[in-house]
């Protein structure tokens, strides 16, 4: 039988860029932190008729009938959430991580309270009080910095900033920091301050399910994951919070900021929540740490700068422009010419710009998910010393390229499968 049949069909253009793109996927080194591969399971969830259905309102609280079966559904992802992550309350709603962090801010603060999130550039995220985010300017935002030397939080600093602000948030886990986060500080200085504790762990909830990070679900009040980065679910987020702000946090989803939730997804997210719970997961999460680290040490030899020195966790932050005399931009188009395909960000205490900075961001979740290990990642380590060398020269970028695509042949790809592309 065709591959995507009804596709054929109906739009072949779309077929075509769906097969091109599961190509690209599969033939080059995807080094995004941020992405994973999401397993055929969850595609079958989030392909499925729960997309058809309207279901405003939370399990037995609905507005529309015929919820016999969404109920269920979302129950179950609920659910299981909150028995991985040990937290009072899941809400499975939100549409992605922005969104739930609105909804998140808007459960527990008024408009104008003073919160204090990790500086973009420093690598918090945009909806951590960003000037152009609306948490930026919905909310009085006073950023906290990494320290200059270490470039590590600086709990210091951030419970003297705490003091003087007084804000009523403070929010913790970022979108580049490579290292460990001491929740219990954060919360011992909202404490300290009469602020509320809110955790994004979207970039290593995979990482705290497997047990190679703290899980701050306990002691935060509220806080946020994606699905579909570490944990390899479909796109999406949830809200955990304490029992306290489990209303208000529902009524900030619905009918605050959003209408019927994406019932194919929710599916999915319990799929993915399942998925992670077996034992097998936590020998990923330790190989997606094992893989970072054996790839700082490569790229540290090749006289890398790496942020920090080094990483606890899925993600390297690289300075090229000073160690490898090319803009991170530069650095990031060479290695997707070569098979390798990662971000350009800007690194703690920048000089360069946002749009063309002196960083690039490299994440080991996706090669870990297809089974790559230590040798590969050093393999990976040379080529990328080589191509970010050789820039200019398309050739041998190409001669690269070849060889990255010829390994990740033998590397299955969750979620892909190369032998019905001819089909
Ligand atoms: C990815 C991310 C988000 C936002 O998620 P989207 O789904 O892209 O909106 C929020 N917070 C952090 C820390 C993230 O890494």
């Amino acid at each position: 039988m065709t591959y995507l049949p009804a596709l054929e069909k109906t739009d072949p253009e779309i077929r075509d860029l769906i097969i091109t793109e599961e190509k690209r996927e599969f033939n080059k080194m995807r080094l995004i932190p941020s992405e994973n591969y999401a397993s055929h399971a969850v595609f079958e969830a989030t392909g499925s008729c729960l997309t058809n259905k309207y279901s405003e309102g939370y399990p037995k609280k609905r507005y529309y009938e015929g919820q016999q079966i969404t109920d269920l559904v979302e129950t179950l992802a609920i659910e299981r959430a909150k028995k991985i992550f040990g937290v009072d309350h899941v809400n499975v709603q939100p549409y992605s991580g922005s969104p739930a962090n609105q909804a998140a801010y808007r459960a527990i603060l008024k408009p104008g309270d003073t919160i204090m999130g990790l500086s973009l550039p420093h690598g918090g995220h945009l909806t951590h009080g960003w000037k152009v985010n609306f948490s930026g300017s919905l909310y009085n935002s006073v950023p906290y910095e990494l320290n200059p030397e270490t470039e590590m939080l600086d709990f210091d600093k951030i419970r003297e900033l705490a003091l003087e602000c007084k804000p009523q948030l403070i929010i913790a886990g970022y979108t580049a920091y490579p290292r460990l986060i001491d929740w219990t500080k954060f919360r011992e200085i909202c404490d300290e301050v009469g602020a509320k504790f809110h955790a994004d762990t979207s970039h290593i909830t995979g990482l705290i399910i497997g047990g190679e990070h703290p899980n701050p679900f306990p002691i935060a009040d509220t806080g946020i994951t994606t699905t579909h980065k570490t944990l390899r679910g479909p796109r999406g987020a949830m809200i955990l919070c304490k029992e306290e702000y489990a209303e208000a946090v529902n009524k900030a989803i619905m009918p605050g900021l959003q209408g019927g939730p994406h019932n194919s997804t929710t599916a999915a997210i319990a799929v993915a929540l399942k998925e992670a719970e077996a034992p097998e997961f936590k020998l990923y999460a330790q190989q997606v740490v094992k893989n970072a680290k054996v790839l700082a040490d490569k790229l540290l030899e090749h006289g890398f700068r790496l942020v920090t020195g080094g990483t606890d966790n899925h993600l390297l932050l690289i300075e090229v422009f000073e160690s490898k005399g090319i803009l991170g931009r530069d650095a990031s188009k060479a290695l997707d010419k070569a098979g390798m395909v990662c971000n350009c960000n800007m690194v703690p205490f920048d000089k360069n710009t946002p749009f063309n900075p002196s960083g690039i961001r490299i994440g080991t979740p996706s090669m870990t998910s297809r089974g790559m290990k230590e040798d590969e990642m050093k393999k990976l380590g040379d080529w990328m010393n080589e191509a970010i060398a050789h820039a200019d020269d398309d050739a041998t970028l190409k001669r690269i390229e070849g060889e990255v695509q010829e390994l990740c042949q033998s590397f299955p790809c969750p979620g892909i499968d190369p032998s019905k592309w001819n089909r």
